[in-house]
């Protein structure tokens, strides 16, 4: 019986992420179809334990590896290396998934390092084909997609996915067996330490040919709150885009990602709402003729690369901006068009 293990992530509330989810979801079938079992690994401070059983169960896990450990409450890539380092060694998984998010790009390298294992990153689909496993993977910036397998002489095969690429299935609810570790960490091998932690504050949409793009970032907050853009955007027949924070914290899909590994777009018109600008996000959208800025930081460096910028909460911004649509265009909006 061949073993899957998933690195699952936690949010500010201790609950597993939803890209984790759907990585464990969708593991959960290729489990089923190759007759594996189905392993998590939870590594954080101050975790329910029961709550994250509940979480998994849902999901369809056999079994949870939880290490609950003061050290683990931010995020230091030496100890988390270590940490999960532990686990694989003990499970001795044949795969290991996890989601393409900054923690798992930076741990799976690290992990298939140590392992030896072979590793491929940021995949959008995972599928069986004469029980053979197959990722798929764009690359060179989104020009070509690959279809990928794994020699078999490499054991374990680490695979990180693009945060909402992969269907989520339901799957029958599980209940797991919770396996608690204790964090065992050599500090001759943490070079690291973590000072300050400085908090910051679809339907289809063809974002590559739209005319005109409005934007939201990390500071949406949540999927609802993209309802006011969508309002907005209907009002210029304008496409709904999104930063990649906002993206990985689950608030929007992936297909609405602007950026170096999103989409490129060159609209007439890019409104960027509560987007910081990141050399990464500009990659995207760098090439718009005019750029409006909302955020409310004045020192945003988004500001340095605009055509025109507005210091102010964008849920006061956008809302008045809306208004002056629609008495500009003599428009009324027929209902928010996101779904
Ligand atoms: C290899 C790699 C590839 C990447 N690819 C991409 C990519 O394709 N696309 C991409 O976008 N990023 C990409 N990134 C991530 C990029 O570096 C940034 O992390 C990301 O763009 C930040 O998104 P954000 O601006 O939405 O979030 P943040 O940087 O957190 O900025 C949020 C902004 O919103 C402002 N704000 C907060 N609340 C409000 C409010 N109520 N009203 C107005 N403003 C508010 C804040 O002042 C802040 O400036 C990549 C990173 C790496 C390492």
């Amino acid at each position: 019986m061949a073993k899957i293990l998933v690195l699952v992530e936690i949010n500010q509330d201790k609950d597993i992420t939803k890209p984790s989810s759907q990585v464990l979801k969708a593991s959960r079938q290729i489990a089923n179809k190759t007759n594996s079992s189905l392993t998590c690994v939870v590594l954080g401070a101050n975790i329910d334990t029961l709550r994250i059983k509940e979480q998994a169960g849902l999901c369809g896990v056999d079994k949870v590896i939880l290490i609950n450990d003061s050290q683990l409450e931010n995020y230091n890539s030496d100890i988390f290396t270590q940490a999960f380092i532990k686990v694989i060694k003990t499970e001795s998984p044949d795969y290991i998934f996890g989601n393409n998010s900054l923690i798992g790009m930076d741990l799976f390298p690290a992990a298939s390092f140590h392992t030896n294992g072979g590793l491929v990153m940021d995949c959008s689909d995972i599928h069986l084909d004469n029980e053979t496993l197959f990722v798929t993977k764009t690359m060179y910036s989104n020009k070509v997609t690959a279809k990928l397998k794994f020699k078999n002489e490499h054991k374990p095969k680490l695979i990180t996915f693009r945060p909402n690429t992969l269907m989520s299935e339901e799957t029958p609810r599980k209940e797991p067996e919770v396996v608690n570790e204790t964090l065992n960490i050599d500090s001759n091998l943490i070079k690291q330490k973590v000072k300050e932690i400085i908090k910051s504050k679809t339907k289809e949409v063809s974002l590559t040919e739209a005319s005109s793009i409005i934007s939201g970032g990390r500071a949406m907050g949540n999927w609802d709150n993209y309802k006011i853009l969508f309002e907005t955007a209907e009002l210029i027949n304008a496409a709904v885009g999104a930063s990649r924070a906002a993206v990985d914290s689950g608030y929007a899909p992936h297909s609405m990602q602007v950026g170096q590994t999103g989409k490129t777009v060159s609209p007439q018109l890019y409104i960027a709402c509560g987007i910081s600008g990141a050399i990464q996000h500009f990659a995207g959208m760098g090439s718009s003729k005019v750029i409006v800025a909302i955020n409310k930081d004045p020192n945003a460096p988004i500001f340095k690369k605009c055509d025109y910028g507005i210091v102010d909460d964008l849920f006061k911004v956008v809302p008045i901006l809306k208004e002056e649509l629609k008495k500009l265009l003599g428009k009324e909006c027929a209902g928010a068009s996101k779904s």
